[in-house]
């Protein structure tokens, strides 16, 4: 952004010092010639200030971008805090909200830990039963989990 400042600044002291040379020539000639180039300085100074808009409109949208993307960041962090990893068989993992305990007869809702690792909160759905276990499988990512009883 310095570089268009720069250039813009450049430009117009060009500007006004032809302007300068142009107040003090006397023939016709000269002054078309002084005119152009002034149009010229201009046209670049135009050129640069339009890249600088358009610049300027790119980093809004850049920091509109960052600014959604660290609320949800925000957002996450704060539900995250509030569930705990817990293990309810041998190399099983699932989230369930802090103060719940895992209990087979009569579960909490369990999260999805590869759901949750991305930032996406799926209750794990539909356990299958068989005598002393449960298996529980994620609808959005297909995890099966394993709770069995102690
Ligand atoms: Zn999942």
């Amino acid at each position: 952004m310095i570089d268009w400042i720069t250039g813009a600044y450049s430009g117009l002291t060009a500007a006004k010092d032809i302007t300068k040379a142009l107040i003090e020539i006397k023939e016709a000639a000269a002054v078309s010639g002084k005119a152009l180039e002034l149009n010229a300085v201009i046209l670049d100074v135009q050129d640069k200030l339009f890249n600088a808009r358009n610049e300027r409109e790119d980093l809004q949208r850049q920091i509109k971008e960052l600014e959604s993307k660290l609320a949800s960041v925000e957002s996450w962090e704060e539900t995250k805090s509030r569930y705990q990893l817990v293990s309810i068989h041998d190399g099983c993992h699932v989230y369930i909200e802090n103060g719940q305990e895992p209990d087979l007869h009569s579960p909490p809702p369990y999260y999805c830990p590869t759901c949750f690792l991305n930032r996406n909160l799926v209750i794990l759905q539909s356990p299958i039963r068989t005598m002393n276990r449960r298996t529980y499988k994620c609808a959005v990512c297909g995890t099966e989990t394993l709770e069995t009883r102690a």
